[in-house]
């Protein structure tokens, strides 16, 4: 990590503030009252389309201050901070996560991404996969998809439910409400176990989700990213919003809030998630570990030993 060229004091001090403001909006820690039509997909704040290019730059700057943030999480090694990336195909997870996590080293950061479930998956419970990839402590762990899948997909498509062969006395119509239940109570253990989770739904109006898709079959670079799957579950799109609102209602939580980020502008939903991240990090008072007054003599005995050869 190239210390010298990170923002300076005064500079960390702004890109902190820039970022509380673009993430706040969307932050719902209490979801209640929450509605998916309070978010407009195509929400860019105050910005307008000119401001595409002073973006890049405002994301740069955040990306390096994340770089800071996530070298003293990892020299601390106390907290490990999951971020959970939902949404419909197209919404552009991959491309906010390539991007948000440019400047991040490595070896600090660990992406699972979570497709249709094995057997070996489906013969034990939902979190089981999940819980073998959360992230060490000093490091941030992204998850591609989730379990929240499972209020999802599975939610969309009841024949998924049945192949999970959970006892039928379990699979009753309380069903949804157990497992919002259930996952609200794992996050909390979560928390109380060091792993700061923050949720993001990346959300993309049907429109322009038409208009990515057409270019993915217009453009042969781009071809591969397209999926005949991807039109089916697009035929469900008012069921995966309804299923996404309650998910929202029923999972957000102070300590494990969700960001509804708007989606249909790309430039904007990775300023709002690197916005968030950053301000995430700030929250846990990261610092470099202190070098005891021993290991300080220890030190100084080597380098007068390496002097000395
Ligand atoms: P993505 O669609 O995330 O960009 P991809 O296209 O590379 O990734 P897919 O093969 O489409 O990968 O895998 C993702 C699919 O897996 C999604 O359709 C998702 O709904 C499905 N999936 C993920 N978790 C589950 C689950 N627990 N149960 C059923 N299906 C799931
Ligand atoms: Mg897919």
């Amino acid at each position: 990590m190239t210390h010298d060229t990170l923002p300076s004091a005064l500079d960390k001090d702004a890109i902190l503030k820039r970022s509380r403001k673009f993430c706040a909006p969307f932050r719902i820690s209490d979801g209640d009252d929450f509605r998916l039509d309070q978010v407009d997909p195509a929400d860019t704040l105050h910005l307008d389309k000119s401001d595409k290019k002073a973006s890049q730059a405002v994301l740069a700057e955040g990306v390096q201050l994340l770089a800071e943030l996530q070298d003293k999480l990892y020299a601390q090694d106390r907290w490990a901070v999951l971020l959970i990336f939902q949404a419909m195909d197209a919404a552009g997870k991959d491309g906010t996560i390539k991007h948000v996590m440019s400047g991040v080293n490595p070896q600090g950061c660990q992406v699972s991404s979570f497709k249709a479930p094995s057997s070996v998956d489906l013969d034990h419970d939902y979190l089981w996969r999940a819980n073998q990839c959360l992230p060490e402590r000093g490091r941030i762990g992204i998850f591609n998809r989730s379990y929240y899948e499972e209020t999802l997909v599975v939610r969309v498509h009841p024949e998924m439910l049945a192949r999970q062969t959970l006892p039928p006395k379990l699979m009753g119509d309380d069903i949804w409400t157990h497992r919002f239940r259930d996952i609200r109570h794992y996050e909390e253990y979560l928390a109380r176990n060091g792993v700061v989770v923050r949720k993001f739904f990346l959300h993309l109006s049907k429109q322009e989700q038409k208009r990515r898709f057409l270019e993915r079959l217009d453009n042969p670079d781009k071809n591969w990213k397209f999926s005949a799957a991807d039109i089916k579950e697009r035929a469900y799109w008012d069921d995966y919003m309804a299923a996404y609102e309650q998910m929202i209602r029923h999972t957000a939580s102070d300590g494990a809030p969700w960001y509804v980020v708007p989606a249909d502008n790309k430039w904007f939903t990775r300023l709002v998630v690197a916005a968030a991240v950053i301000d995430t990090l700030d929250s846990l008072d990261l610092a470099y570990p202190k070098v005891s007054d021993e290991a300080r003599a220890a030190l100084a005995a080597a380098h007068q030993q390496l002097l000395a050869e």
